[in-house]
């Protein structure tokens, strides 16, 4: 045995060996569960005073022995770029720096993974502003696998559920953490199969059709491509369960999945950062926050906490389970809905709803914010489009279109230039008619590509 099986197979016994505890916390109380955060925040706030001299600065005259929750707010907020910029400063093993963890995700090929022995590193797509670095501390790469099958194991072990053959359609490439993580802690009597969403349609498709998973993974965009082969009489499987994470998921492409696969699907609401910040139980259509692993902040746009119920603008993050990288009300730029309701599952992990979009994914026209819904809504509703993506423009937008039939898309074109109008933003608006729409690196699909932020001043330069 290699020295990078050994490595893994140690890894995924501890992962093994954590996992019981974990399934456990999910019948924890509220109560319990915030108890054990501020416990974890004091022992992250401990490391992250120790070890890091950026985060010592800005966390000076908190008494990190007493801290709570709530005491949080005074922390200022962390950047992407912050990270980027002090990474040095930030990291707490002073053995890591940039250059070498970068020079590591250069060298990655899939079957090499860990970084000093016990690191993983990933990188985020970085469509919109800059490309993030992260590393991943070997219990919190353990913790994040668990997390995200704690749900399916506590329903087998309820015995509610058989042997498991999963289909992982996602990002080929090795940086990136779905496919990373699966690497890991792949075993053999647990058959996983990764299929590059890259890859051409019909290889997929035969491939799932030999494999018959009873479990699918994959990104939004691609389910919905695999439920149109299915109702084409292409694709014949049923899997019993269906997990979709790395893109938004949109009302209507779930109703799709779910009607096409007759199953529900689980939604993971994941970050390179860390994840999983939710996870879908089955059991109702919503997410359970990992309110074990880490604190979110959901705020509005000038950073003040929005109620539950209401869609936040942005939010902040602090993870608890990883001192490696500490990530300390750090802003994620997902929109995102805590809800008050409970689950029939029992859980207490509070319910969030879907994650249907990204501030950072809204066009901002000379200070004339236009939020994807607006080109979401009219798109999603038109029966002809299979697929879009939209461009800004500076003097409107483009709309890429993938559609299944000749139709006349002019109705639709028309609405869409009513409601930018009526938003007060440039209305030029051309729909192209496109046989494939061009993914991401990552091979996730960006619906909406805002102009660079920068564009303005190299234009008036
Ligand atoms: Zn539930």
């Amino acid at each position: 045995m290699d020295q990078h099986e050994a490595l893994r197979r140690r890894h995924l016994a501890d992962m093994t060996a954590l996992t019981p505890s974990l399934v456990d916390r999910l019948d924890w109380s509220a109560e319990r569960l915030a108890e054990h955060r501020t416990a974890q925040l004091r022992s992250l706030l401990r490391v992250a005073v120790d070890r890091s001299p950026w985060h010592r600065r800005r966390l000076a005259g908190l008494d990190v022995d007493r801290v709570t929750e709530a005491d949080l707010r005074d922390v200022p907020v962390m950047t992407k770029d912050d990270l980027m910029e002090h990474f040095a400063e930030i990291v707490t093993d002073p053995r890591l720096d940039l250059a070498q963890v970068e020079a590591h995700l250069d060298g990655l090929t899939g079957t090499e993974s860990y970084l000093l022995d016990r690191y993983h590193a990933v990188a985020s797509s970085g469509s919109s502003g800059r490309r993030g670095v992260f590393v991943w501390g070997w219990d919190a790469w353990s913790t994040a696998y668990a997390a995200l099958w704690r749900y399916e194991l506590r329903s087998w072990l309820a015995g509610q559920s058989g042997p498991v053959t999963m289909a992982s359609v996602a990002a080929g490439r090795p940086t990136h953490a779905s496919r990373a993580i699966f690497a890991t802690f792949t075993r053999p009597e647990l058959v996983v199969r990764g299929f590059s969403i890259a890859s051409p349609v019909t290889e997929i498709v035969d491939g799932l059709n030999d494999l018959r998973p009873t479990i699918l993974g994959g990104y939004p965009s691609g389910l919905v491509a695999l439920a149109r082969e299915a109702l084409a009489g292409t694709l014949h499987i049923s899997p019993r369960r269906i997990v979709c994470f790395a893109e938004p998921l949109l009302p209507e492409m779930r109703e799709l999945v779910e009607q096409v696969f007759a199953t529900t699907v689980g939604n993971w609401w994941c970050a390179s950062e860390t994840f999983p910040l939710a996870v879908g139980c089955g059991a109702s259509p919503w997410m359970h926050l990992s309110d074990d692993l880490l604190i979110i902040e959901p705020v509005d746009s000038r950073g003040r906490p929005v109620p539950a119920g209401t869609r936040s603008a942005t939010m902040y993050l602090t993870n608890l389970v990883d001192p490696t990288l500490p990530l300390i009300r750090y802003e994620l730029t997902d929109e995102v809905t805590v809800l008050d309701d409970s689950c029939t599952c029992g859980s207490a992990h509070r319910l969030v709803a879907d994650v249907e979009g990204r501030m950072d994914e809204s066009f901002d026209y000379a200070g004339v914010v236009v939020h994807p819904h607006t080109f979401r809504s009219p798109l999603s509703r038109c029966r002809h489009v299979l697929e879009y993506q939209v461009l800004q423009r500076t003097d409107g937008a483009e709309i890429l279109v993938r559609r299944g039939e000749t139709a006349d898309l002019e109705p639709l074109r028309r609405e869409i230039v009513d409601a930018l109008v009526r938003l007060g933003a440039p209305a030029q608006v051309t729909i192209l008619d496109v046989p494939v729409i061009e993914r991401h690196p990552s091979g996730k699909l960006k619906r909406f590509l805002p102009l660079p932020a920068a564009r303005p001043n190299l234009v008036t330069a």
